[in-house]
């Protein structure tokens, strides 16, 4: 069985990225639960920095779920046609906002298995919306996370969901939520999927990738 860090090894991984990283946060720009939710929809395959750029027109014309539920899908495609699949999401996200008013009062609902219902929503993006959103522990694993919790040896594990399943009960309490922006942007600047820049990694001596 391949080897993993012990648990006192892994608070001193999170506890390494806590000071390399002290300023995280989601690179999505929300104001609401619901602008987050949406915004979330719409980042699948697509940077933060694209959805950012399409979701100040989309929340003017169709600031919550009524409006965009009225909405026409061509329209709406029309104003995010820019990002990555935009004919799939601007139908997800006016399906979205219609069975949000026809099953949970139009409110985003605080609950895994009624978020995951909602058309474009999958695991990822309800654990996103229930930690940054409603401030639950919660461990999203996006490829960035997949990469750099596996690499380092937080766990083995060849699906994002066991990679979920895994970190929860190895990252200290109440350092979930923020792990994942650490793991996401250690991702992004140091640990390259294709290159990774052990060299000059905070984490060389304990990351099991080059052990
Ligand atoms: S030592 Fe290398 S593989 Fe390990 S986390 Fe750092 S960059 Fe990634």
């Amino acid at each position: 069985m391949k080897k993993i860090l012990t648990r006192g090894e892994a608070a001193a991984v999170v506890g390494r990225l806590t000071i390399a990283y002290p300023d995280v946060k989601s690179g999505l720009s929300f104001q609401s639960i619901w602008e987050l939710l949406i915004s979330v929809v719409l980042s699948a395959q697509t940077t933060d920095v694209s959805v950012n750029k399409v979701t100040p027109e989309l929340f003017g014309r169709w600031p919550d779920p009524p409006a965009l539920a009225a909405a026409n899908d061509t329209e709406v495609a029309e104003v995010i046609r820019t990002i990555g699949l935009y004919r799939t999401k601007s139908a997800n996200i006016v399906r979205l906002a219609r069975k949000l008013l026809d099953d949970f009062g139009g409110e985003v609902p605080q609950d895994f298995d009624k978020l995951t219902s909602l058309p474009g929503v999958g695991r990822k993006s309800a654990n996103v919306v229930l930690a940054f959103g409603f401030g639950e522990e919660r461990m999203p694993v996006d490829t960035h996370v997949f990469r750099v919790a596996n690499r380092i040896g937080l766990c083995h594990e060849n699906t994002p969901e066991k990679t979920e399943t895994a970190l929860v009960k190895c990252i200290p309490k109440g350092k979930l939520s923020d792990s994942h922006h650490y793991m996401i942007w250690h991702g992004r600047k140091v640990c390259h999927a294709r290159k990774p820049e052990c060299d000059a990694c905070v984490l060389n001596d304990l990351c099991l990738y080059v052990r």
